[in-house]
């Protein structure tokens, strides 16, 4: 259910309205908007009804939300959020660009790339410290160390530093470095973690689970924000089909879709969507092409020598390379890169 009050609503009318939703034991979330204010309620909605909240002083209205995601719908909250991650803000008309290795592996690793992509401009460094693998007997990431090294990124090159959070035993340790945690594919549906995290108030980067519909990526974004943390990143990473000459299938039509039933940012990773490097450009023009906020790319000095996903990632000449042709893109539809 959602009240919508005036947009120059008294604080004491907002906190009176408040009181009452969480007296019948349901919780209130209060979204500000351009257009107005509006307090949303999730719980046992047997609890309450819109003749309790009509009557109030500054209520305009009281609306049922049709959809099964609530907090993270447009019916809730028709302007798009914008996340402000240390000043540099995701979502709305800028365009943002998360790059990095899918691992760190080294000091000298993360300096080779870090630096030059600073140089280009790029404001968001991505690398897996914990790395959740497909094989047991696979790289599993520098861990402890490896966040520490993403520290000294964070404070060399004054990037902000996206890592992946695996588990709930590592959460204070990541939350320490990250800037916002990702949470990948396989994580998408661990709802327990999600909760952990909606109780923080670090920005999220939410991926598409492998075989998870759009309503589901909704769904478990919605996990986070019941809690609390309204600060959420989706991700379109492929899924599994049929297809075998690709790694996964990018699912472009989850970003209008997406753009249309939610107000949350929505990325693009075609690094994991098309698995292939020399194909990724391509599929990051058109995920900008169809309304993406921003582009998670996997960029690594030496590919060949990755010890994850080298086969997927751009080499340094390459990102510059389809950083020049975004920047021609960027403006048609209607967005602004800030690079070099
Ligand atoms: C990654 O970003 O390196 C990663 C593991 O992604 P995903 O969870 O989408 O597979
Ligand atoms: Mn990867």
């Amino acid at each position: 259910m959602l009240v919508i009050l005036k947009l120059d609503a008294a604080p004491e009318h907002v906190s009176k309205i408040c009181e009452k939703i969480q007296s019948r034991e349901c919780t209130a979330h209060v979204i500000p908007g351009a257009q107005r204010v509006a307090i949303g309620v999730t719980g046992n909605m047997a609890n309450v009804s819109r003749d309790d909240f009509l009557r109030m002083e500054s209520v305009v209205d009281v609306v049922r939300v049709s959809k099964k995601y609530k907090l993270v719908s447009r019916e809730m909250k028709p302007d798009d959020s914008v996340i402000d991650v240390q000043g540099e803000k995701i979502g709305g008309s800028a365009l943002q660009i998360i790059a990095g290795p899918c691992s760190v592996e080294s000091r000298q690793q993360l300096h080779d790339i870090a630096g030059p992509l600073r140089e280009m401009g790029i404001k968001f460094f991505r690398a897996g410290a914990y790395k959740p693998r497909t094989s047991p007997y696979a790289f599993q990431g520098m861990k402890e160390k490896g966040l520490e090294l993403l520290d000294e990124i964070k404070k060399e090159y004054g990037m902000r530093i996206v890592t992946e959070l695996k588990d709930s035993e590592t959460l204070e340790q990541v939350l320490a470095t990250a800037d916002i945690l990702q949470i990948g594919a396989r994580n998408m549906q661990n709802f327990s973690l999600l909760e952990k995290i909606g109780q923080t108030c670090k920005p999220v980067f939410l991926k598409r689970g492998l075989a998870a519909s759009i309503e589901d990526l909704l769904m478990s974004a919605e996990y986070i924000l019941s809690q609390g943390n309204y600060e959420v990143i989706l991700c379109e990473r492929g899924i599994r089909t049929f297809e075998t000459m690709t790694r996964n299938t990018l699912d472009l039509n989850a970003i209008p879709v997406i753009r249309a039933t939610s107000h949350l940012p929505v990325f693009v990773d075609p690094s994991h969507g098309i698995g292939i490097w020399d194909m990724v450009p391509p599929m990051a023009m058109a995920g900008v092409a169809c309304g993406a906020n921003g582009l998670m790319i996997e960029v690594h000095n030496k590919p060949e020598e990755a010890l994850s996903d080298g086969f997927q990632s751009l080499t340094l000449k390459n990102m510059k390379a389809l950083l020049e042709k975004l920047k021609e893109l960027a403006p048609i539809v209607g967005k602004t890169l800030e690079c070099k």
